[in-house]
């Protein structure tokens, strides 16, 4: 694991360092879903300290497993789709989430944040091809979701989130990374803050962090294949 780890910050930081960027820029996220808890648990062994799930039940199995006193530093982010009913649940588990992509899960993210008497960090998704279903705020639909974000005192938007489409080839996935890092580009002329860039997973990271990531998620590249 130790390994592993560092040959992916090693790909990471060169490039960043390729793209003029600072490596202390962007943080590893790795992305333990399907993962058993041992494996985890031997991950922050080797230094990783944020871990991307997508489906809020299972992060909270594994959480019981790794408390923060005897983790200190760990940090849990949710990258999968979050469904409102569990918007509760994800408040209390999640530093940051990826993935509000409606006015309706912000509010509802929102009304229990401040019921939990915190601020909670949110990315938005934003989907950017016609054809796949994955989710996401479409492209026209971004300013105003950010807008009503802004009014929502309980959350706080610190940037954008994208998948692109399943591909071979990775230099593929370029052309979405870059789109997002304009719509935030241009969401930021109009007022918003958002420094922070969810973009690249195993295949494609190292063209994300040329493009512009802060976050990159990555899963099987650390981990192996997950079984289905
Ligand atoms: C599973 C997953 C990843 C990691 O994918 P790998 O190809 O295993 O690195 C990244 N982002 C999201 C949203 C995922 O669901």
């Amino acid at each position: 694991m130790r390994e592993e780890t560092l040959a992916i910050r090693r790909r990471m930081d060169a490039a960043a360092v390729r793209a003029g960027r600072r490596p202390e820029e962007v943080t590893l996220v790795a992305v333990t879903k399907t993962v058993g808890v041992d494996a985890v648990q031997e991950a922050f062994r080797a230094g990783l300290r944020v871990f991307g799930e997508n489906r809020v039940q299972e992060a909270r199995e594994k959480t019981v497993h790794l408390p923060a006193g005897e983790y200190p530093g760990i940090r849990w982010h949710l990258i999968g789709h979050l469904q409102k009913n569990k918007a509760k649940y994800a408040v209390r588990l999640f530093d940051l989430i990826h993935t509000v992509d409606s006015p309706e899960l912000a509010e509802e993210l929102h009304r229990q944040a401040e019921r939990a008497g915190r601020v909670q960090r949110v990315l938005v998704q934003v989907k950017l091809s016609p054809e796949d279903t994955k989710h996401g705020a479409a492209e026209q639909d971004l300013l105003p979701l950010l807008e009503r974000v802004r009014e929502l005192g309980a959350l706080h938007a610190e940037g954008l989130m994208t998948m692109p489409p399943f591909c071979d080839d990775p230099e593929k996935s370029r052309p979405y990374f870059r789109t997002l890092r304009e719509l935030r580009d241009r969401a930021e002329e109009r007022g918003f803050r958002l420094p922070e860039l969810s973009m690249g997973m195993s295949d494609d990271f190292e063209i994300a962090i040329e493009e512009g990531a802060t976050f990159v998620r990555i899963g099987t590249a650390l981990f192996g294949e997950r079984s289905k």
